[in-house]
């Protein structure tokens, strides 16, 4: 029986953060396009609700959620290199429930796609490098919560570490947070998480996928009964915010390792898009176009994820 990838998406994902090297309109085009190409039909892409106050707190302090909430500049939201207004909280909280969304669908489908979220520098007390909400965290807290998962792991392949995901779980043995990044980039200093791969300035494609399916190998061993993948566009060569040397073509393989991965182990796939900061927005659609067809098709393809109904 041919399953659909749940496709999730708001169009408030879109908030104003001025002139900035973020592309909060890739949310809206990766839409148009998936729609447009006949990958997803528009009303089949889901509606997230915002995450709840109770989704939220399962991750981050009281503290510092209040800060968002009365839009506080302190300690804890001055790192975000973002303003602070009431749209782009809004925004956050919204991708965070579009990511549990995805998730929840995930456990059914075999994978589900949110068009927006990876923020994954997001940490238990404060915001950093674009990102408010740690919606990965959220996703998997959420889940565990309502018993639906009890071992989750994070495949995080943005070029940047992901530092806030790593701090979130950092004592928590039924996470296991894979980050493969650039070693010389951002953030200085890193959050060890379970396994980290620190890459040399300008990998190129095979050294890169050889070194992901290596790491992949001890996600499989913790035995996760979901994936958060992050799948940042930035290890893109023509990346202005990394330094890293792959093709397109070697991201979409980097892209089928995780998710084919998934698929033949019965593990539910989340995707999240995470970075992308190209000096063409084309490229970045393009990459993150990729990801989303590989795990429509393999969807499709009937990768039931073990132990879901039929
Ligand atoms: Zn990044």
């Amino acid at each position: 029986m041919p399953r659909e990838a749940a496709v999730v998406h708001s169009p408030d994902y879109f908030c104003d953060i001025g002139a900035h090297v973020f592309p909060t309109a890739k949310f809206g085009l990766l839409r148009e396009r998936l729609v447009a190409d006949g990958e997803v039909a528009e009303g089949a892409v889901l509606e997230p609700r915002p995450a709840s106050r109770e989704d939220l707190l399962r991750v981050h302090s009281h503290e510092y959620i209040e800060d968002l909430e009365q839009l506080r500049w302190t300690r804890r939201t001055r790192f975000s290199e973002l303003p602070l207004t009431e749209e782009i909280v809004r925004a956050y909280v919204l991708a965070a429930g579009g990511t549990l969304l995805a998730a929840r669908e995930s456990l059914t489908r075999g994978f589900g796609v949110n068009l927006g979220g990876g923020f994954h520098h997001a940490g238990p007390d404060r915001g950093e490098g674009f990102c408010y909400i740690n919606d990965l965290a959220v996703a998997i807290r959420a889940l565990q919560h309502e018993g639906l998962v009890r071992r989750a792991a994070v495949v995080d392949c943005d070029v940047h570490q992901g530092n806030g995901t790593a701090a979130i779980f950092h004592d928590d043995a039924t996470v296991f947070t894979l980050s493969l990044h650039q070693e010389r980039n951002y953030p200085v200093p890193k959050v060890p998480g379970d396994l980290d791969v620190g890459l040399e300035d300008g990998i190129t494609d095979e050294a890169y996928l050889a070194r992901l399916a290596a790491a992949l190998e001890r996600a499989w061993a913790h035995a996760p009964d979901l994936v958060l993948y992050q799948a940042g566009a930035d290890p893109y060569r023509e990346d202005q915010l990394g330094g890293l040397g792959l093709s397109l073509e070697g991201l979409a393989a980097r892209d089928r390792l995780v998710l084919e991965g998934c698929a033949r182990r019965g593990i539910p796939a989340a995707v999240t898009l995470g970075g992308g900061y190209a000096r063409r927005l084309e490229d970045t659609l393009e990459a993150h176009l990729a990801t989303c067809r590989i795990a429509l098709r393999l969807a499709r393809a009937g990768a039931a994820p073990a132990g879901a109904g039929a």
